[in-house]
């Protein structure tokens, strides 16, 4: 593409035409039949117009397309599974790169390694490898993007036993902002591997990963049980005492959440808030009874613990997370759950104000806690529990409430907090966040950034910015 189509800070008509004529892919512009559905994505506060939507069928797509933003100098988005909260993948006028056609999965069962096209999501990655017994930390929503969940750490039900999925990252071929196609793996490239294990989409547009993965049985212990809220000192206590020296196996979180109107939840109890215990365990199906026990002794009022398929628990929670809701979440590590924590958690669920947000708090440690401070950008890494403010709400009327309820929220819960927070779940980030979560390890990733990205073309992420 030559320079003279694509001026500085617009996007000409010529320009376009030019990329079409060598793009295998679609090029969605506005007022085309699929344009409203494709600029669409999660949080529903980003309803934004970009100039062009493009969604490449393979790399060579994909340079062209890094090369039109970086002509026009227009923003340019990277749209996976569209689950940022904070909006990251759609903008106003620019250019979006939507990933959604490059489904391509492929499994080797003998190294057990699967290899991911950038426009797959967890549910399709969890299907295909399961096919074989195996699996890697994937996303506890289905529809959440693999490349934009593992740039950011990537935290999910196995993460206890095999690490987050940042840590499962063997390769990845990325596109670079001068077009360059270049791949990371321990032996090339490796300290571009290295920000790619948490730096965020930072560095390029990814278009393929290659995972490590693990024997996970078919049938695990999973569920949700959920109790009265009066209750929930005794529960989140209990909790955390399990949580204390629970096996690897076992990934969970408690959380104050909304029983939706479901069969398997008494009427009486419908649409009412209580506090929930949520996850599995991926190990010895008569040793997951044993854990659950004192709990069941608590009478849950739902309880839905039982062996299931890993492939079910890892869709428990997408009826919960419905596209278009107006969102503002935020999370933090903390460095224990005493009286005064649990005290703080209970006080500030009675005052959620809207029936669809989750607050959570998730159990850690294990396999996340083995890999070193310096081994990938990810901080925080032997803090025993983080905190997740997920609002989610239906109106922009009620945007004042809830925003100030998260906010409200994680300034009573300062004195608890420990910095080295991942990014990924934070609708607003500042300077500070950036900070705080890579602390000693910004500086190396601002070089990095340098290197690859000198002039920020990819700046629509959790934002480094260059040396
Ligand atoms: C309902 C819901 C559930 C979630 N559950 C979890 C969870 O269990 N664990 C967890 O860790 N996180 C979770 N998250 C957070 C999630 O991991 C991040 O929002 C992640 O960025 C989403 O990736 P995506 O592809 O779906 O989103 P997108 O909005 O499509 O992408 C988000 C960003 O990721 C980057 N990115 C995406 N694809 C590429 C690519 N190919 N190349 C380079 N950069 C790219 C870009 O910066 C992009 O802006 C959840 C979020 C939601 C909304």
């Amino acid at each position: 593409m030559t320079e003279t189509v694509a001026r500085a800070g617009a996007l000409e008509a010529t320009a376009l035409d030019e990329l079409r004529e060598g793009f295998r892919g679609q090029v969605i512009e506005p007022g085309s039949a699929e344009y409203d559905e494709s600029r669409t994505i999660f949080n529903g506060m980003f309803e934004r117009r970009p100039a062009t939507i493009l969604r490449p069928a393979g790399a060579a797509d994909v340079i062209r397309a890094v090369g039109l933003a970086r002509l026009s100098g227009l923003p340019l988005a990277i749209r996976g599974g569209g689950h940022s909260v904070a909006g990251f993948s759609m903008c106003d006028g620019g250019i979006v790169v939507d990933m959604r056609g490059l489904k391509g999965i492929r499994v080797d069962p003998n190294k057990k390694t699967a290899r991911a096209q950038a426009g797959v999501n967890w549910g399709e990655f969890d299907r295909e490898t399961q096919a074989f017994g195996l699996a890697t930390t994937g996303g506890r929503v289905t529809t959440t993007g693999v490349p934009g969940f593992t740039l950011g750490s990537g935290s999910g039900w196995l993460e206890r036993k095999h690490g987050f999925a940042a840590d499962n990252l063997i390769s990845a071929d990325i596109v670079t902002a001068d077009g360059e196609v270049v791949t990371a793996t321990e032996d090339e490239n490796a300290e571009l591997l290295w920000g790619l294990r948490g730096g965020g989409g930072n560095f390029g547009v990814v278009t393929e990963m290659e995972f490590q993965l693990h024997e996970v049985q078919q049938i695990v212990y999973g569920g949700l049980a959920a109790f009265d809220p009066a209750q929930s000192h005794e529960v989140i206590s209990m909790w955390r005492d399990i949580s204390d020296d629970a096996p690897e196996a076992l990934g969970w979180a408690v959380a104050s959440v909304t029983l939706p109107p479901e069969p398997f939840v008494p009427k009486e109890w419908q649409g009412r808030r209580v506090i929930a215990i949520a996850g599995q365990f991926a190990g010895d199906l008569e040793e997951a009874e044993k854990l659950m026990k004192p709990l069941r002794g608590l009478k849950p009022i739902v309880d839905l613990w039982q062996p299931m398929p890993y492939l079910t628990v890892q869709a428990l929670l997408d009826p919960g997370n419905p596209y278009g809701a107006r969102a503002y979440w935020r999370a933090y590590n903390v460095g224990g759950l005493d009286e005064k924590a649990i005290d703080l958690f209970i006080e500030r669920a009675a005052t959620i104000p809207s029936p669809l947000t989750a607050f959570v708090i998730l159990g850690l440690g294990g396999a996340i806690s083995r890999v070193g401070e310096n081994d990938t950008p990810l901080s925080g890494r032997n803090e025993p529990f983080n905190v997740h403010l997920n609002a989610i709400w239906e109106t922009a009327a009620d945007d004042d409430e809830n925003i100030a309820w998260v906010r409200e929220t994680t300034t009573a819960f300062e004195p608890h907090t420990t910095p080295g927070m991942a990014l990924n779940f934070t609708t607003e980030i500042t300077t500070a966040d950036i900070e705080d979560s890579f602390g000693d390890k910004l500086q190396r990733l601002r070089k990095l950034k340098s290197t690859y990205d000198p002039t920020n073309v990819f700046r629509l992420n959790q934002n480094i910015p260059p040396a």
